[in-house]
């Protein structure tokens, strides 16, 4: 599905990806994590296209997608939710979602209308009852549910989550568990996903890419990773928190 080759980027002298390699097949769950400033993030937005690298590719199903645009990469199928969530305030849950939906234009096959799937993703993401209320009234977990309602809208076929589960209690964070197992299955979705909670990623990941200062330091399933020298340093060196 996706192909990260040997990918650097800077800001300036800061080497925020270090040759990073990491591969996800079809179907796959892979959980991303590392320390704050780790480079996470920066990985989504090479991916995205919203940064370029100066080294190395990527490749979305064999197509060299490292110099395209976002909103051309989004109608290859990549869809992504952002760390910081910024829905439309005053619009509806509803619109929220259609308005995002308006932005996927089907590219080769057949895509189900934009109002069919709307239904479906209200649905997945128990927001249904919610669908007439202002987004801003929505609480931390709705508004974390949108986020993956809204990304969900453009039909992806590779989905890359950041921080989903940021600031949930621990039964929304069990709901949003059992919600993202649930969508890859029922949408057929790849996934890669970034996430502070252990216990979170230990759950659902099939597989661990692990960085650390830009470098990927670690990659295996949970228990591999969970017993990786290299990775607890890595975390105890930084007592990350946010
Ligand atoms: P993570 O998501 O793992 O916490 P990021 O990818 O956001 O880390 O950041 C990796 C490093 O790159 C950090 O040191 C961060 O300060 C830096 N960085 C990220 N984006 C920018 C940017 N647009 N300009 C300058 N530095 C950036
Ligand atoms: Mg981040």
């Amino acid at each position: 599905m996706l192909v990260v080759e040997n990918v650097t980027k800077r800001f300036g002298g800061l080497r925020a990806l270090n040759r990073v390699n990491v591969e996800v097949k079809k179907g796959e769950i892979l959980g991303l994590i590392g320390p704050n400033g780790s480079g996470k993030t920066t990985l989504f937005n090479v991916i995205m296209g919203f940064y370029h690298p100066e080294e190395g590719r990527v490749r979305l199903q064999g197509e060299d997608i490292t110099r395209l645009k976002p909103h051309e990469i989004a109608r290859r199928g990549v869809g992504r939710t952002f760390q910081i969530v910024r829905p439309f305030g005053d619009m509806s849950v509803l619109d929220n979602i259609l308005v995002s939906g308006l932005f996927s234009v089907p590219k080769g096959e057949v895509h189900r209308k934009i109002a069919d799937r709307c239904h479906d993703i209200l649905k997945i993401t128990h927001l249904t009852e919610r669908m007439n209320v202002p987004a801003d009234e929505l609480s931390i977990a709705e508004k974390r549910r949108l986020e993956i309602a809204r990304a969900l809208a453009l039909d992806p076929q590779l989905l890359l989550l950041d921080e989903t589960m940021a600031g949930l209690t621990h039964t929304e964070t069990d709901q949003a568990l059992e919600m993202t197992s649930r969508i890859r299955k029922e949408f057929g979705l790849t996934i890669i996903f970034v996430e502070h909670v252990m216990r979170a990623i230990m759950a659902i990941s099939e597989r661990i890419v692990v960085l650390s200062e830009g470098t990927k330091i670690a990659e295996g399933s949970p228990k591999e990773v969970s017993e990786n020298e290299q990775v607890l340093n890595a975390y105890l060196g930084h007592r990350r928190t946010s």
